[in-house]
């Protein structure tokens, strides 16, 4: 079967012929529907050979849908035939923290080496991807693959850096998005859904600015220095009650420190270098700085239930798996609306 691997430090992803796998005991076997492309990928490809951990090849790919087309013995919560869509912060399953959904702070999986699919297992960029658990995978139904696959990763995310935070996002409140890309976008619309909170995003690209008003904000603005005052006259001087930053370099985890006020939030969910210092002297009092990580099994249910409900969608655009490099050099230049997903 074919499937996109990056295969050498430096150069760009291949298209490769692999052998099709099959499932052993408690494994599923899904012929891909959809994959989306992320910039944890595009990350991932440009470390340097010192810093990259995540095995070569490797088929790309974390966010996936497919149709179950063979199960191993012992498999019994899903049929050949069914629609799902793959959860991809594989955990243990049995740890406290997996126990309660959260297999992306899973306590073990580190020293174990369990690995996310297209993050160090192979991925969902290729005919047919191999799932190592059952509990890995949540019903689509009627929700279309394509159109949904990036809500396991793009809407995950962001829904659980969103979630805790929305008892500050209380009405008056304002909410700042930076980076209006495939997290981004789906951030905007998840916090409209959610929260009463007034939406400004941030961004670098015009196009993006007009993508992030198309879905929800209400306020979008150039992301510089300039961005600080037009936020804080929103609120007569006061400034944003969370931050949730989708790029995460120094820029912008600066800016987002500079444009909070008592009692704020500032959520780095971009992997980037940039950092927060926390101290007396350097935020607002009370100010919480978090990173986090994917999201829950749990919270992925919510997710695709907020799809249903017409309260978010993801603005796609399709490649077939032989254009699937084109898509990560689109990403690159910054020409993407929303989310590349690759459709085998
Ligand atoms: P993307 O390429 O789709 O979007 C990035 C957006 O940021 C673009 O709109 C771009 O114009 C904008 N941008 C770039 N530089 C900027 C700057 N200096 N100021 C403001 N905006 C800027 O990327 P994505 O797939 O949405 O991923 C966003 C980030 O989130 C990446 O760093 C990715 O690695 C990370 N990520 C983190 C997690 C997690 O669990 N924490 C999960 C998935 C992705
Ligand atoms: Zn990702």
């Amino acid at each position: 079967m074919k499937a996109l691997q990056y295969v050498e430090i430096g150069q760009p992803p291949r298209i490769m012929e692999v052998e099709k796998p099959t499932p052993g005991p408690g494994e599923v076997l899904l012929k891909v529907t959809a994959a989306g492309a992320c910039h944890s990928d595009e990350f991932i490809m440009s470390l340097p050979e010192d810093q990259y951990v995540y095995g070569l090849p490797l088929t790309l790919g974390h966010e996936g849908a497919g149709i179950v087309d063979e199960v191993g013995p012992g498999v019994t919560s899903v049929q050949v035939g069914d629609s799902v869509a793959v959860y991809g912060p594989w955990g243990c399953g049995v740890c406290p923290a997996c126990a309660r959904g959260e297999e992306n702070y899973c306590h073990v999986a580190a020293e174990r080496g369990i690995v996310p699919p297209g993050l160090g297992a192979p991925g969902a960029m290729a005919e047919y991807m191999l799932v190592d658990n059952q509990r890995h995978l949540v019903p689509l139904g009627d929700l279309d693959p394509v159109e949904n696959v990036a809500l396991t990763d793009a809407g995950l995310t962001p829904y659980h850096a969103i979630k805790p935070s929305l008892p500050a996002l209380i009405p008056g409140s304002i909410a700042v998005v930076i980076g209006a890309g495939g997290l981004g976008h789906v951030g905007i619309q998840i916090l409209r859904a959610l929260s009463p909170a007034t939406v400004v995003a941030l961004d670098v690209a015009d196009d993006k600015l007009e993508l992030a008003k198309d879905v929800g904000a209400q306020h979008a603005f150039t992301s510089d220095e300039s961005a600080i005052e037009k936020v804080r006259a929103l609120n007569g001087g006061r400034g944003a009650t969370v931050v949730f930053d989708f790029v995460g370099v120094e820029p912008t985890t600066a800016l987002a420190a500079k444009m909070t006020h008592i009692d704020s939030e500032i959520v780095i969910v971009g992997v980037g270098a940039g950092t927060v210092p926390v101290g007396f002297f350097s935020l607002p009092w009370e100010t919480q700085v978090r990173a986090p990580y994917w999201g829950s099994r749990s919270e992925l249910f919510e997710v695709l239930d907020l799809a249903r409900s017409g309260h978010i969608h993801v603005e796609t655009e399709r490649f077939s798996l032989d254009d699937a490099p084109t898509a990560y050099e689109r990403m690159h230049a910054g020409t993407l609306r929303g989310r590349a997903v690759i459709v085998p």
